[in-house]
């Protein structure tokens, strides 16, 4: 038994034989070319069968997958027409006098590199794409046949790596699952993977490659990234456990798909998600949560080696909103410090780093950063329906200094000429005791509150969340915390504002009841918790005297 350790990319699992994806290769050897006329006129033939199956590739995606995500055979249609691109080829051809095949795979080494080296991850991932089309006028030009592998039992594909057109042309009802030794979490193949709901991991490494072989027996666990080659009796039993898990969360899926968040007695409630990426909205589409009610955006600053820039910032907020197209993202400022450390923040050692420079303290500490992230945010708030949310509030002059700096913000941004959502909603979280206890200073200076039950409960109980000695100690359900939460849910009514809870107890069902009762609005919780929590509130009666 190996295991490889790669990327996931879609969750779920699979155990099944293994069948290595074999492309048929094309050998392109350098020729000379007399008649350059009509080797321009071959490679006219060859694109145009190119666009044509390109556009059968794209009619099939958009059945499989929906118009969004079979955009991009559109855009390889037109890669195809490229000008630049076929400047390069056509120069080749004649300047060089050489083969078509050639000149079109040249060129496409070439864009491909280009777009390598470049430093935007969006466009990096181009770089397949690229490859992709060449290796397809390539064919056409050789006129070989058919580049999948065929065979009546479902197996899992196993590939160097696999281009956007051959992760759709992938019959669904045979492959359980795909694993690539490459590609990145950016690219067209992983996103689609997505869609399709295959199972798949991703770069997984080189030598996976050289141990596999058609027929072997294989687990892939698309959670974790983990791929285990001939797995032992014990680990195909967890694996299949985990299977019918999973294939039970399924069919509850089918059946909550689409119903409403609303109790017996008729009083509808809001499920959003939790998400710390954009790759996770997936989840949120297929869980079919009715918004995001918290986006850890501080997870765009951990996972990078320097202060992301507005625009960087802008580009993934703008894609979350139109992602979730008009449904509500409530994203919260960077909340670093504590166990969240950032190597190019520089900040100082601290005794108590939970009680220390975190989140929004550090962010008026540091104003430049935060107008960063609050200009990067109102410019994505003209693309769908975004809500802001601040961290570890306290304090009722925080709230205005925040409020102040928002206001200037938008000024700026209406002096460039850039617009935004004037009705972007503003919320904190409660999160500190503070902020609960003063939850009537505080509710009329925002449109709603968001509870962290995770550090409310750390900051009332004094428990650090990070100590695992002290878990008996850490009870989320004390009265305290409860009552807390009661207080902050009477205090954002009486002021006309919404209120919902994002910290992990959201998800808890034994709370569920307890909350609609206080009067909660709101529950965000992981992807996967969703209709588990639907279930759950369809069969609370409120009407039951409690
Ligand atoms: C919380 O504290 O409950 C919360 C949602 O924030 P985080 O877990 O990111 O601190
Ligand atoms: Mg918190």
């Amino acid at each position: 038994m190996l295991t490889y350790q790669g990327k996931g990319v879609y969750g779920a699992v699979a155990i099944g034989k293994i069948s290595v994806f074999k492309r048929q290769d094309v050998q392109v050897r350098r020729e000379k070319i007399e008649d350059t006329e009509g080797e321009l006129k071959r490679l006219e033939a060859a694109k145009a069968a190119a666009i044509e199956q390109l556009g059968e590739i794209y009619e099939k995606a958009l059945k499989e997958v929906g118009e969004a995500n079979a955009a991009i055979f559109e855009i390889h249609m037109m890669m195809v027409e490229d000008e630049d691109y076929n400047d390069a080829i056509t120069e080749m051809i004649t300047s060089q006098n050489v083969n078509a095949e050639y000149a079109v795979a040249i060129t496409g080494d070439n864009f491909a590199e280009m777009f390598a080296a470049m430093d935007d991850a969006y466009m990096q991932a181009r770089s397949a794409d690229v490859r992709d089309i060449s290796n397809r006028i390539i064919h056409c030009l050789t006129s070989s046949g058919s580049e999948e592998e065929t065979s009546d039992e479902p197996f899992i594909i196993c590939a160097d790596d696999l281009a956007p057109s051959e992760t759709v042309s992938l019959d669904k009802e045979r492959v359980l699952a795909f694993v690539t030794a490459h590609g990145s979490s950016n690219s067209h193949t992983a996103i689609l993977a997505r869609n399709m709901n295959i199972p798949a991991i991703i770069g997984v490494g080189e030598e996976f490659l050289t141990a596999i072989k058609d027929g072997d027996t294989a687990v892939v666990n698309g959670f974790t990234g983990e791929f285990i080659l001939n797995p032992d009796t014990a680990t195909i039993a967890a694996a299949e456990k985990k299977r019918a898990e999973e294939q039970e969360k399924k069919e509850l899926l089918q059946k909550l798909k689409g119903k409403e968040n609303i109790t017996l007695d008729g009083r509808k409630i809001n499920i959003y998600a939790n998400i710390g990426s954009v790759d996770n909205i997936g989840a949120v589409l297929l869980n079919d949560a009715g918004g995001i009610g918290l986006f850890r955006s501080e997870f765009l600053y951990l996972e990078n080696s320097d202060y992301p820039t507005e625009d960087e910032q802008f580009k993934i907020y703008k894609r979350v909103l139109e992602s979730m197209a008009g449904k509500k993202v409530i994203i919260r400022t960077l909340d670093i410090g504590a166990d969240k450390q950032c190597d190019y923040f520089h900040m100082p050692k601290e005794e108590n780093p939970a009680l220390g420079i975190r989140a929004i303290r550090l962010c008026l500490n540091r104003p430049e950063i935060f107008r960063t992230q609050l200009r990067a945010l109102y410019r994505a708030s003209a693309f769908g329906n975004l809500g802001i949310m601040f961290p570890m509030i306290a304090n009722v002059w925080e709230l205005e200094e925040i409020l102040d700096l928002c206001e200037s913000v938008k000024a700026e941004l209406t002096k460039d000429g850039i617009e935004y959502a004037e009705d972007t909603e503003l919320g904190i979280m409660i999160e500190t005791p503070a902020a609960a206890l003063i939850s009537d200073r505080l509710a009329p200076m925002v449109d709603f509150f968001s509870v962290g039950t995770n550090d409310l409960t750390q900051y009332t109980l004094a428990c650090d969340r990070q100590n695992p000695e002290i878990d008996r100690f850490c009870d989320t359900h004390h009265e305290a915390v409860l009552r807390l939460i009661g207080m902050a849910a009477d205090n954002a009514h009486k002021h006309g504002k919404w209120i919902g809870i994002c910290g992990e107890l959201a998800a808890d069902t034994s709370l569920t009841e307890a909350f609609l009762r206080m009067g909660i609005d709101e529950l965000s919780v992981s992807p996967s918790f969703v209709l588990k929590v639907r279930d759950i509130v369809r069969n609370i009666d409120l009407s039951e005297k409690k």
